[in-house]
């Protein structure tokens, strides 16, 4: 059913008669002391087509009150529109248009406001300033018998605000969501800047239900938000995991061109699949969603941070030392071990050849992974890839799963849940301790709860059959934000400069981004088989943390490509930013030079650590909130670099060719699965978002429990420190 809105709108100014100009009438009307008001009430019967279409019409009644003709006369019809697009690319004009009649005479007062994107855009007297005149007739076709200036008041604005009624809205919940999504319309700017801060709290009061549905609500279910769910749950609490993704079973898992690949945070309703990738200017972000969050997608690598990295940034009570009997318990928790000697892939050999040749050796590590491995698996079977080879077994957690299949599809979800993925074992853990994981809801909002018992979290449901939207809320104690570093960012973004419902969050919140340095330089090997798509996607690292090499810390790692990548290749586009990696995989495939010959070598370097991430509207209507990610290279080229160079080192002493892409090498783009930061963690709000325990400075009880806590980069795979922090701070939480 559609929602429809009404309010009433009262705009007043100097008027005169006899003149066909607004400025002329209002300047002639402030000599002579005449006004003329309007008092009009809006209907919107559509809200959503109303919003959406510039041509759907709202309709406008009231009364004028023009002492030349007298006050309190009727008017019964009239139009009102936002945003009715102009000539001028750049201006909308906003129309409100009134019928009445004096002596007989019928009349039309026809008013518009001009809102022009430019850059001294100044939303309050755009949006204020109605150019009106008086027709003689019954539209505006009439002769102009009279104008001038009206405008809207700060007095009148907040009468109008206190007018707004959602007459079709079957709950509060969907009441509040009405309003703002009206009034962000209606006012851009001017609804962040003085609605909000002004009446926020009392709009969405207006639906406040202060009821605790559960101790703790837990945002996000990666690896902060499944363990300190999970941990939570242990100690008796009641939880609730609000995740924004799908539940996938293996037969879901996006396979085809036509499966659920992608999900946006601004079309839930109709992407709301694997990926969430985001393009900023020379940066692009991957990240999964789903339950589980990232260990649905990750490669696996379940590594600890190396002790210098908590050398400087971090409060003294975290420390390598600290944080390690978490780092064990999270290894145990996900089973790690590393690629059995009989069943190494032929890139994990290239790499420890790689070493070898480069002088290296004592640099080679095999990495501790998050899979079961069969003793028993050979390369040397018949089709050794087959799921017909797994051993499947119940886990500890009541959970089945297979053993490794080599089949090389990690990143796209294993075919035998052979990974320990966190839906594996955490997730189910903490269910059978009573938590509730509710997929498909994505989080909006965080508001304290008047009572200051606790919070409310506001989400938006989607319902991926009838590609809808439904909006709800409930409320809790406590409150754990781990919708990881872009999701964390964007919503604690959100509530303080779009909402207004966490104000006091530390003026450093979205400061201090990193893409922990990572890169992927594909290198071509004649005449010798990599297959990069055989085996768990990364198996092995080259350690250079030290810093011993051009004074950067970083490592490498063999990366690997989906079994499925040959397919999908053909299909990629490559008028995209990566275009031209895209570009260098296409033609290997059309060449019969296919992948079997290509290594993809990746990594990790500590970079500088100095993103920031803001919120900032559209300059055109209707005025959304997007977060922007402000990244420059120019601190952190030296450590990528580094890493590209000891690629291709390590490419040639090996007989391979690495062929940098041009997204590096002109345009400095990178793309990053590992984002860090912009919620870190440290002693103040001075210095950080929240302290040593993820509690965040200034709103006691929200926590925050994912990657955005991680001051700087740490130049490796950073999901067990996630989950190490995750854990200490679920340890620190008092039931
Ligand atoms: C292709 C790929 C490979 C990777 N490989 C590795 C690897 O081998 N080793 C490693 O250490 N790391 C790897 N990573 C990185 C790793 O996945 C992340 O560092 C890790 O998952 C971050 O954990 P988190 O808890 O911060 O967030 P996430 O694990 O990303 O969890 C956040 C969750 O919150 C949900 N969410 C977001 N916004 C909302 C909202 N508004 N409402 C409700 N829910 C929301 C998301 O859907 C997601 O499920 C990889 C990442 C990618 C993309
Ligand atoms: S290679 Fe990866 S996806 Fe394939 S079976 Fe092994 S763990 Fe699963």
């Amino acid at each position: 059913m559609s929602i429809s809105l009404t309010f009433k709108e009262t705009m007043s100014g100097y008027f005169t008669l006899g003149v066909t100009d607004p400025a002329e009438g209002a300047k002639a009307g402030k000599q002579n002391n005449t006004q003329l008001a309007m008092h009009a009430k809006v209907s919107l019967d559509d809200l959503d087509r109303f919003l959406s279409d510039p041509n759907h019409l709202g309709s406008l009644t009231g009364t004028v009150d023009f002492p030349p003709f007298g006050t309190g006369i009727a008017a019964n019809s009239g139009v009102f529109n936002l945003f009715k697009p102009t000539n001028d690319p750049d201006m909308t004009y906003m129309v409100y248009e009134l019928a009445f009649q004096h002596q007989g005479q019928d009349y039309y007062l026809a008013g518009h406001k001009n809102v022009k994107d430019d850059p001294g855009f100044d939303l309050w007297s755009d949006t204020t300033t109605l150019y009106t005149c008086l027709h003689q007739g019954k539209d505006k076709h009439g002769p102009i018998v009279g104008a001038g200036i009206l405008t809207l008041g700060v007095k009148q604005l907040a009468d109008l605000i206190s007018t707004i009624k959602v007459p079709g809205a079957t709950s509060l919940a969907e009441k509040a969501h009405a309003i703002e999504k009206f009034g962000a319309f209606f006012a851009g700017k001017l609804w962040d800047s003085y609605v909000i801060p002004k009446f926020g709290k009392q709009l969405l009061d207006k639906s406040h239900d202060e009821t605790l549905h559960y101790d703790v609500i837990v945002i996000g279910s990666g690896f902060g938000g499944a363990i300190t769910g999970c941990r939570l749950a242990e100690k008796g609490l009641k939880v609730c995991i609000l995740e924004r993704g799908r539940r996938w079973e293996v037969k879901d898992y996006p396979r085809d061109p036509k499966n659920a690949w992608w999900w946006s945070n601004e079309k839930p309703a109709e992407l709301n699949g694997w990926i969430d990738l985001r393009t900023y200017p020379n940066m692009s972000v991957a990240q999964c969603s789903g339950v589980g969050g990232g260990s649905l997608i990750y490669a696996n690598i379940f590594v600890e941070a190396e002790p210098f990295v908590f050398d400087m940034g971090w409060p003294k009570e975290i420390t390598y030392e600290s944080l390690k009997p978490y780092y064990e318990k999270t290894g145990k928790m996900l089973n790690v071990q590393e690629v059995p000697d009989n069943q190494w892939p032929a890139k994990m050999k290239l790499m420890q050849e790689a070493a070898e040749k480069s002088g290296y050796s004592n640099r080679f590590r095999k990495m501790p992974l998050a899979v079961n491995f069969d003793p028993d698996f050979s390369y040397d079977r018949a089709d050794p890839f087959g799921n017909q080879h797994t051993k499947y077994h119940i886990n500890a957690f009541g959970q089945e799963q297979g053993t490794c299949v080599h089949c090389g599809n990690c990143d796209i979800g294993c075919p035998v849940k052979a990974r320990n993925t966190l839906d594996l074992n955490y997730i189910p853990l903490a269910e059978q301790h009573g938590a509730v994981v509710r997929p498909l809801h994505l989080v909006q909002r965080i508001t304290p709860l008047q009572s200051g018992t606790g919070y409310r979290v506001d989400f938006n449901v989607i319902d991926i059959d009838r590609k809808k939207l439904a909006p709800g809320f409930l409320n809790a104690k406590k409150v754990i934000v781990a919708a990881g570093t872009m999701g964390t960012n964007e919503l604690l973004l959100r509530c303080r400069d779009q909402y207004g419902t966490l104000p006091n969050l530390s003026s450093v919140l979205g400061t201090g981004w990193s893409s922990n340095g990572d890169f992927l330089t594909p290198a071509v090997f004649n005449n010798r088989d990599i297959s990069p798509t055989q085996g768990p996607t990364i198996t092995s690292a080259i350690d250079f943390l030290d810093g011993s090499f051009k004074g950067q810390r970083f490592w490498v790692q063999d990366g690997g490509l989906p079994n499925l990548i040959k397919d999908a290749v053909t299909g990629l586009s490559t008028d995209h930013q990566y275009g031209h990696f895209f570009s260098i995989l296409q033609n290997l495939v059309k060449n019969n030079n296919p992948l079997s010959c290509v290594m993809p070598w990746f990594g990790q370097a500590v970079d500088a650590s100095d993103g920031v991430l803001t919120l900032s509207r559209s300059r055109i209507p209707p005025f959304r909130h997007k977060m922007q990610l402000n990244w420059n290279i120019k601190n952190s080229e030296g450590a990528v670099q580094a890493l590209i160079d000891m690629h291709k080192e390590l490419s040639k002493a090996t007989g391979g060719a690495a062929e940098v892409p041009l997204t590096w090498t002109v345009l400095k783009n990178l793309i990053t699965p590992h984002p860090l930061g912009g919620c870190r963690i440290g002693t103040s709000s001075i210095d950080g978002v929240v302290d040593h325990k993820g509690e965040v400075f200034g709103h006691p009880g929200l926590y925050i429990a994912d990657g955005s806590i991680i001051p700087k980069a740490i130049g490796l795979n950073p999901s067990r420190t996630i989950a190490a922090l995750a854990e200490r701070i679920a340890e620190l939480i008092k039931p």
